[in-house]
């Protein structure tokens, strides 16, 4: 008990030292915000000695900066504290999560994504949250552009297409009110990144790509990946999958002109469905449609911008 009382003690000095440490010296900002803090206890064969760790990130990337906090401290039989050493406070990554094995790392930046880009801006369904801390957003970029792929942005995934803005693909999502029984359509494929997301919450996933070598490459993706939900197919999806159809839930990921009427037909009674629809490359509207009794609603969501929905198959 008094062992206790004296760890906790020690460890609330520690942290306040290290906090302390860090103000006198001038650490630079984080590339991006991260807050986690973490505290391991470990004692040593003879229970005399015991290493705590801190790791702390500070979220406002002006003031603080964190990296690997270690305390060291020694105590004798009794608990009673001998000496201590510390902080070493280690800041030399800009990485925020460099001393981290990689997978690790990763989910660190999707929790902080989660948190500071999602939940942050409103969405609270927590089945869209769940679902976008578990698919590994950077296995869905080129290699060269993974360390941005948690940062709140779209990316380039080539052939001039971009995989959409975290915040964007939770926001559509959550809009759908996606149930796990429900049949999905999907319009351009893109990474596949999307089409994951929709896979972790609903019972199947079907995704149309005008571009072959992104849809090969997203049917790859998903596959090695384990997303055995999720079919890919290469054609246009203005005419949406009418061997599938009809589908519970529809989400165009490319703005188009206007509604395509095939995929209003090939949504279910009692259905959703959300696109971006606007002129090429200006500012687009994100609609939510849902037909009731037959009839058409539409509702204006926000302004967004995507890349267009092409009608012919490009010669490449
Ligand atoms: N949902 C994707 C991002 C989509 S980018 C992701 O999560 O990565 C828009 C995609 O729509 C592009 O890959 C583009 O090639 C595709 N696209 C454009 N017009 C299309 C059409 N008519 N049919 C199917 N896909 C189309």
């Amino acid at each position: 008990m008094k062992r206790t009382m004296i760890s906790l003690l020690a460890c609330v000095l520690g942290f306040w030292m290290s906090l302390w440490a860090q103000d006198q010296a001038p650490f630079p900002a984080p590339p991006e915000k991260l807050t986690h803090r973490a505290t391991l206890v470990q004692e040593n064969e003879s229970g005399e000695h015991m290493i705590i760790k801190g790791v702390v990130f500070h979220s406002d990337g002006k003031t603080r900066y964190g990296g690997l906090v270690l305390y060291l401290y020694q105590t004798d039989a009794s608990g009673l504290i001998l000496s201590y050493a510390f902080p070493n406070c280690a800041t030399k990554s800009s990485t925020p999560s460099a001393d981290l094995p990689q997978d690790k790392a990763f989910e660190l930046r999707r929790t902080a994504m989660v948190r500071d880009q999602i939940e942050d801006r409103g969405i609270a369904d927590t089945a869209v949250l769940g679902a976008m801390r578990r698919v590994p957003r950077h296995l869905f970029v080129p290699p060269e552009l993974q360390d941005l792929s948690y940062t709140d942005q779209p990316l380039p995934i080539g052939l001039d297409q971009t995989i959409s803005q975290p915040y964007i693909v939770a926001l559509m999502t959550e809009l759908l009110e996606l149930q796990k029984d429900q049949k999905v359509l999907e319009i351009g494929t893109g990474s596949g990144y999307q089409a994951a997301v929709l896979a972790e919450i609903a019972d199947s996933v079907w995704t149309v790509e005008i571009l072959e070598p992104l849809a090969t490459s997203a049917r790859q993706r998903l596959q090695s990946l384990g997303f055995a939900k999720v079919n890919v197919r290469c054609g246009d999806g203005y005419a949406g999958w009418i061997a599938h159809a009809p589908f519970d839930r529809i989400i165009v990921t490319a703005a188009a002109e206007e509604i395509p009427l095939p995929l209003l037909e090939q949504l279910k009674e009692g259905g959703k469905m959300v696109i971006p629809v606007g002129a090429a490359f200006s500012i687009q509207n994100l609609i939510l449609v849902e037909k009731r009794h037959g009839r058409i609603t539409r509702q204006n969501v926000t302004a967004v911008r995507f890349v267009p929905l092409v009608r012919e198959k490009p010669i490449r």
